[in-house]
Parts: structure tokens; C-alpha cells; sequence
């Protein structure tokens, strides 16, 4: 009795689920198995809080599975390594002649998989990948000359001319897989699996959503109260006006199409006409799939290099004291400190925060980009190499910024637009709750004028002179070039 193998890794979805749907239309019985690393996870950073998520949705799916006849192993390997032996004594242990998954685009995931292909051949199992992450797949959206996109804008525009009707149509869920087909030892994982072991530290994420329900329920909320106003809100961070998906995005627990699919039902006209808060918010899956792209394109991106090389020439400075401060938001500007708490408090952080606080690890304290990176991987709940990578080297100009490397954000000036009656960083620094209105960010100022002391540092760097040290620092490394 032979069988097919699904193989879940960054696709922790039944709905859209390529691999799973070829692997159920051969017929043949369907085993599932994802293979969780510790050491793996260590060595990507991965947050404590993704990690639960992770461990909740794959108890939530081994349910969903159950319903269509499919156990799921979950098998925790001591090394990355190991995978390849695993699955392929998998494969002769339950008759399996077909494994099924999704491309992932990540250097040592690329590297792992040719491993897999090349083992099981031999054996002559066959190792099936399909390309789910992403709406159109890397290497579809070029230049007339047949290169990659290095900006965004012309990217969006030929990546939106290359869908088609498949681009917002998600598979469903398949039919279950026929109970009479499934072998004995198989029976006996379904009906009863082994407990879910997980020896990484993990950190409650039950404010986030781990079954299908929720989270397209939340898609369609969304969709239905907030896409329209999207484009007015979304950089307002007291407002809850973004998506708040990211963590099911990251994590493939919806995909990309799935949120395509239902823009269009609703908001086909803005999408259209390219405007509206809908198609900008199109505009942001669009990002992602731009940074997916990128890592495909440019393997050398996952080993740590700066996109554009001159910019390894940055003579970075290391200041454990500085770079303590930012992460444990004690820099002395409010609206970075107030977002590092929401980072730490929460495991997610609002976009416009995160370009703020990059911009200010990297042009204010001249700190490397890499440090921020590793950070944020190790605390945000949606952390995600292509757009973390690439959300990193935009905000520190090493990276795919149409705006040349002065673009350098003020702290001060971007809080006042963009937090102008300081609710948010009252929010998150109870210390300058007696501080009104707009003076939030520039407390002792305020509190000097009023005759008060406060318990909230002083600026630990001046605005004005690391800009200018920022590009002058810039500038050297661009006169090496
Ligand atoms: P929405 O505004 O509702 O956007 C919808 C979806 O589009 C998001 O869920 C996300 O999947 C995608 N998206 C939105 N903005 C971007 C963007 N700029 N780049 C790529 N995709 C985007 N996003 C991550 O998912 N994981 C990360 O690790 C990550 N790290 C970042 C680091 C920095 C320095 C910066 C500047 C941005 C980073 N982003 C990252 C992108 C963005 O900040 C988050 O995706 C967004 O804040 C998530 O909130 P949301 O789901 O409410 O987004």
C-alpha cells in the first residue's frame, strides 16, 4: 500500500495548501510531518513567542488534518542535518513514494532540500516542490532585460501585470483522504499521535490567534472596516488600522493569495484604479513578495551581506552601552523607547516604528544593521528573514532604498507627525503619563519650562551631530568604493 509524504515547514495552512492537494489527488493514503530543530531555531533567532505560536498551530493542525484522515508527525531533530536520513527512513518505514512540500527561498533551506532530492532519488522517491509562499513565484517578476528588480515601484508595477486568474483564486481545503486506504501503522498515528515534544524556550503567544477561524475572520474584518481607511491610518501607531496578519503571513498559517482573493472580492474597483487604502494595502503583500524575491535572487543576502557592497565599508561603530540602551528602550527619545517596549511587551511592533527605531540603531547610534536584525528576530512573533532582512537594509540604506543613504529620520520630528498627541508613547512608557499632549516627545524640555523632574533618561545621543556623523561616515565608505 503506497503512500505520499506532505511535508510542512513554512505552511503551517490546510487552506491554499498546494503541496497538501497534490499529495491527497494521487489517491494514495497521505502521511504529514514537520521537523522542528532546536539548534536550527537557535541559530536563526528565532523568538521564544513565534516559537509557541508554532508549537499551538501545529497542534491545531494535527486537528485539522485528523478531519481529512491525515496524521501529522511532529519529529524534533537534534540537528538540521539529520533531516534528510529522517525522512527518507520516514519514507521506507510507511511505503512512501511521493514527498510534497513548498520551495522555500532561504540559502541553507535551498541547501537542505537539494540534500533531501538527492537522497530520496536515490531511492527513487520522488521530491515534489511547489511554489505557495508567494503569489507569483521568484523568478517570474524580471526587467525587459531578463534581470531582477532592485526597486520596489518598478517591481509592483510588473509583478501586478504578471497575474492571472490563478493569482486570486486559493485552492480550498481537499476532500479527506479515503479512510479504507490507510495502512495499518498509520491508523494507529491518527488515532493516536505522540505528544508534540518542543525542547526550545517558548513564550505565552495566546494573544494571537492559532485556528484557521480566527484568523480569516480577521482577514475579513479587516477587509470589510479597515482596507479603505488604510492608506490615511496605517502609519498612525495609537491607531489599530494595520492588518495585525503578519504572524500568520510569516508563518504560512494564511497565504499571500488568500488575502489577494479577498481584496478583490471586495475592493476590485481600488484595486483597479491602483488607489485607496485597499491598494495600498496590496501594495504591502507586494513588499513581501518583493523581499522574496530578492533572497531568491541574491543566495549571498542570507549569509549576512549588505545588498549593496559598498556599504560593507561603513566603518560601523560598537558601543555595548548604546546598543543596550536601544534595546531595552532606554534611548532617551520616547517614541523609540515607547516602541521597543511594545517589541518586548508584545512581540510585534508597528511598521512606521520599525523603520523609526532601524533608522535610529543605524544613522543615530551608528551601530551595525546586523545588531537590529538578530534583535528583532529574536523577539517579534511574525519574524521573518526576506522581510526582516529586507525591511533592515531599507531603513539603513545598505539595501533597496530608492532614496539614496541621506534619507536619515528624525525621531523627534517623526513622532510629532506621526504620534502628534503622544498617545502612543504614553501608552507604552507609564513614566511620562503626567506629560501633555505633543510634549511626550520632548519631555524635559517640558518638564524644565514646568519647573518638574521626571524619571525618563536624558537623549543619549544628539540628533543633529550623528546625522552628520552618519554621512560622513557614508561618504567615506562610498569614496572607497
Ligand atoms: P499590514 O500593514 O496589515 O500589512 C499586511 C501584510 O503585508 C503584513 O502582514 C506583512 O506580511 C506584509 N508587509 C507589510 N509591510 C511590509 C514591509 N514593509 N515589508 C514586507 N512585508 C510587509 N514583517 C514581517 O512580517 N516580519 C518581519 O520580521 C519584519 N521585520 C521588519 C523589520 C523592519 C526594520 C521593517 C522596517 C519592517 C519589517 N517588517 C516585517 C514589515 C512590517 O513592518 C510588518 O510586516 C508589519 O508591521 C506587520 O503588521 P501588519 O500585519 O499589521 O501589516
Amino acid at each position: 500500500m503506497s503512500a505520499q509524504l506532505l511535508w510542512f515547514r513554512n505552511d503551517l495552512r490546510t487552506k491554499d495548501n498546494q503541496a497538501l492537494s497534490a499529495a491527497v489527488q494521487s489517491g494514495d493514503a497521505v502521511l504529514a510531518v514537520y521537523t522542528l530543530c532546536a539548534k536550527q531555531w537557535q541559530q536563526h533567532h528565532l523568538a521564544p513567542i513565534q516559537a509557541d505560536l508554532i508549537v499551538r498551530r501545529l497542534a491545531q493542525l494535527r486537528q485539522d488534518l485528523a478531519l481529512l484522515n491525515i496524521p501529522l508527525v511532529v519529529a524534533e531533530l537534534g540537528s538540521f542535518k539529520q533531516v534528510p536520513e529522517y525522512l527518507l527512513s520516514l519514507c521506507q518505514q510507511h511505503q512512501i513514494t511521493d514527498v510534497h512540500c513548498h520551495y522555500q527561498y532561504e540559502l541553507n533551506e535551498q541547501v537542505r532540500d537539494e540534500a533531501v532530492e538527492h537522497l530520496l532519488s536515490q531511492q527513487a522517491i520522488s521530491f515534489n516542490r511547489h511554489h505557495g509562499e508567494c503569489v507569483v513565484k521568484p523568478g517570474r517578476v524580471l526587467t525587459k532585460s531578463g534581470e531582477n528588480f532592485k526597486v520596489f515601484t518598478p517591481f509592483r508595477k510588473a509583478w501586478l501585470a504578471s497575474l492571472t486568474e490563478q493569482s486570486f483564486s486559493p485552492l480550498g481545503s481537499p476532500a479527506a483522504v479515503n479512510k479504507g486506504l490507510i495502512s495499518q501503522p498509520l491508523k494507529q498515528l491518527l488515532e493516536q499521535p505522540p505528544e508534540i515534544s518542543c525542547s526550545y524556550p517558548r513564550e505565552n503567544s495566546n494573544a494571537w490567534a492559532s485556528d484557521d477561524q480566527q484568523i480569516i475572520q480577521q482577514l475579513r474584518d479587516f477587509s470589510a472596516s479597515k482596507a479603505s481607511d488604510y492608506k490615511e491610518h496605517r502609519d498612525i501607531p495609537a491607531l489599530d488600522a494595520t492588518s495585525g496578519l503578519s504572524p500568520y503571513l510569516a508563518l504560512g498559517m494564511l497565504s499571500a493569495r488568500q488575502c489577494l482573493a479577498r481584496l478583490y472580492l471586495e475592493h476590485a474597483e481600488d484595486i483597479a484604479s491602483q488607489q485607496g487604502g485597499a491598494f495600498t494595502w496590496l501594495s504591502e503583500i507586494i513588499w513581501r513578495e518583493f523581499y522574496r524575491h530578492l533572497i531568491a535572487a541574491n543566495p549571498r543576502l542570507c549569509k549576512g551581506e549588505a545588498y549593496l557592497g559598498w556599504t560593507e565599508s561603513v566603518a560601523w561603530q560598537s558601543d555595548k552601552a548604546l546598543l543596550e540602551a536601544w534595546q531595552q528602550g532606554q534611548t532617551g527619545y520616547p517614541i523609540v523607547d515607547a516602541a521597543m517596549q511594545q517589541l518586548k511587551q508584545t512581540g510585534w511592533m508597528h511598521n512606521r516604528l520599525r523603520m523609526v527605531v532601524a533608522s535610529f540603531l543605524s544613522k543615530d547610534l551608528l551601530i551595525d544593521w546586523r545588531e537590529g536584525e538578530r534583535w528583532f528576530m529574536q523577539h517579534l512573533i511574525d519574524g521573518d528573514f526576506a522581510s526582516n532582512n529586507g525591511g533592515w537594509q531599507w531603513a539603513a540604506s545598505t539595501g533597496t532604498d530608492a532614496q539614496p543613504y541621506f534619507r536619515i529620520f528624525n525621531p523627534t520630528t517623526q513622532a510629532q507627525r506621526f504620534d502628534p498627541e503622544g498617545e502612543f508613547v504614553r501608552a507604552w512608557l507609564p513614566e511620562l503619563a503626567q506629560v501633555p499632549g505633543k510634549h511626550a516627545h520632548t519631555p524635559h524640555t517640558w518638564a524644565e519650562k514646568n519647573g518638574l523632574s521626571i524619571n525618563y533618561p536624558l537623549p543619549i545621543v544628539d540628533h543633529g551631530q550623528q546625522r552628520k556623523q552618519a554621512l560622513h561616515l557614508f561618504e567615506q565608505a562610498k569614496s572607497a568604493e
